[in-house]
């Protein structure tokens, strides 16, 4: 008797357990990377494996892909700041306003143009205070999250808020934890022995100067290194009774390219020129950070509730006159990069690990755009989203973790706008408004108006513009797209001769 006791004890115990294990919410682990291509990896992202597959070396990405989704059709805006604001407000680019890089407090990046001058966009990024000249009020993922119970640490590139506004700390959009985050995209410098780009100039720091690193100045370490150790090390000092979210911002693989010396050689070996060279180091050491993170939660027993979701900001840099013209065909078979409205400017590899609900090996070709991060990343923490200051335009793609093959309920519309000047120039690269439905996508280029059309199933490289074929197809998405842009309060470039907003694609 003592002993059947015992077993149902024994039994119940065991039971309550593993509910409680079930139920328990889980870690997650955000790992975005600034401006890494479709095919900078190892991971086929095509349908085919590419020469650039061949070239670079990721095997923690495919070690990722192999236990978890690769999503082949996964999108972002075409630069840094637009992306991040929709990851962390779950508003599309159009309607947050904050459509090209912040940096300095009121000031305008947009490089001048001939015939058209740029909007009043919300040029200081996005607020957690409402009020804020130039800013998108919002609540972020990050202060949901920590609402929750989540702990939450940021780790690397922020570039959330411009300097001089509350969001230019990440501390000030819930993040209980800081490290190296402020207003600059980029750092001054990769390198230890350059202190990560802290210099003074004029007696004045420079805003490029990565903060917080300061036991790594003079030392060899790497930045990817030093923000995987940092990130590892605040895990180690986490509440082990609370979830945790890490938001690791890897600052790579932005420019400045700098050789990162532990992976360089092997490329030189290879037959890649050294620009290459460096590149393909600096995404192997990105690589390797990825792989110290999941090995970390494996051996702390963490791998079984931690989900690991894995984006990048925007597409690989490939303007002609921002590196060079020996990267500039990376992105192939996409067209173009970062700054367009082209694939190589918007499309980037995405794969995501959800333990018990992610089969290994997946893939899912159904298109997501960066703003569905913030509710899927509620739905997958199980925490109901609260009323925010902002409307949420992401829709969910948890659904499509653990059934890949299911398709959208209706066939849904992906929008982007972009009434700014990037600067550097290359295909695609300019104002414009973008709209992709089903197979098919279409860009307005605001300076001349001119349409193009793509049916992104025969044509990935959109190299054949089918608009004047299709005349039904152009004006059916062009009114879709007005009709969008318009209900958001979209902004417009002005041409420069009327004064007046450029028109909507439907409108001509
Ligand atoms: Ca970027």
């Amino acid at each position: 008797m003592k002993k059947l006791k015992r077993l149902v004890f024994l039994v119940i115990f065991l039971f309550s357990n593993s509910i409680s294990a079930q139920t328990k919410a889980p870690n997650i682990v955000l790992f975005l990377v600034d401006d890494m291509g479709w095919q900078d990896t190892s991971v086929p992202f095509a349908k085919e494996i590419t020469d650039n597959n061949r070239k670079f070396r990721t095997p923690n990405m495919e070690k990722l892909a192999a236990k978890g989704v690769k999503f082949t059709s996964a999108y972002a805006s075409s630069v840094c700041s637009p992306s991040r604001i929709s990851l962390f407000t779950g508003s599309n680019a159009a309607r947050h306003r904050v459509t090209n890089w912040t940096l300095h407090k009121n000031q305008k990046v947009d490089e001048k143009h001939p015939i058209l001058n740029f909007p009043e966009w919300n040029v200081n990024g996005m607020s957690p205070e409402p009020g804020i000249e130039k800013t998108f009020h919002a609540q972020s993922l990050a202060q949901i999250l920590k609402n929750a119970g989540y702990q939450t640490i940021h780790t690397g590139k922020a570039h959330f808020g411009a300097i001089g506004t509350p969001a230019e700390n990440p501390i000030n959009i819930g993040f209980q934890i800081n490290i190296a985050g402020h207003a600059a995209g980029g750092p001054g410098s990769f390198l230890g022995e350059e202190n990560y780009g802290n210099k003074i100039f004029n007696g004045e720091k420079s805003v490029w100067g990565v903060p917080g690193l300061d036991k790594y100045h003079g030392t060899q370490t790497y930045l990817t290194e030093a923000l995987t150790i940092e990130a590892l090390n605040a895990l180690d000092k986490r509440d082990s009774n609370k979830p945790f979210f890490l938001y690791l911002s890897h600052y790579a693989v932005h420019v400045p390219i700098a050789k990162d010396k532990r992976f360089y050689q092997k490329y030189i070996d290879q037959g890649l020129g050294e620009k290459e060279a460096t590149y393909a180091a600096m995404v192997e050491g990105m690589d390797k950070s990825l792989g110290d993170v999941m090995d970390y939660l494996q051996s702390n027993n963490l791998e079984e509730n931690t989900i690991i979701l894995f984006m990048s900001d925007n597409g690989g840099l490939s303007a002609s006159n921002a590196l060079g013209g020996e990267m500039h065909k990376h992105n192939k078979p996409l067209n173009s990069g970062k700054g367009s409205a082209y694939e190589g400017g918007i499309r980037v590899p995405m794969i995501v690990y959800w333990p018990g609900k992610s089969k290994p090996m997946s893939v899912c070709d159904q298109y997501v755009i960066v703003e569905d991060f913030f509710p899927t990343i509620l739905e997958m923490a199980a925490v109901n989203t609260p009323k925010t200051p902002q409307i949420i335009d992401g829709k969910s793609f948890a659904i499509f973790i653990s059934n890949p093959n299911k398709k959208h309920n209706s066939q849904r519309s992906l929008y982007w706008n972009f009434p700014n000047n990037w600067g550097p120039t290359g295909p695609g690269i300019g104002p414009s408004a973008t709209i992709r439905k089903g197979n098919w996508k279409l860009i307005y280029y605001y300076s001349d108006q001119r349409k193009e059309l793509f049916n992104l199933q025969e044509d990935i490289g959109e190299l054949k513009d089918l608009a004047e074929l299709n005349p039904k197809i152009t004006n059916s998405l062009s009114k879709d797209l007005g009709n969008y842009l318009r209900k958001v309060n979209a902004q417009r470039p002005i041409s420069k001769t009327s004064g007046n907003a450029i028109k909507w694609p439907d409108e001509n």
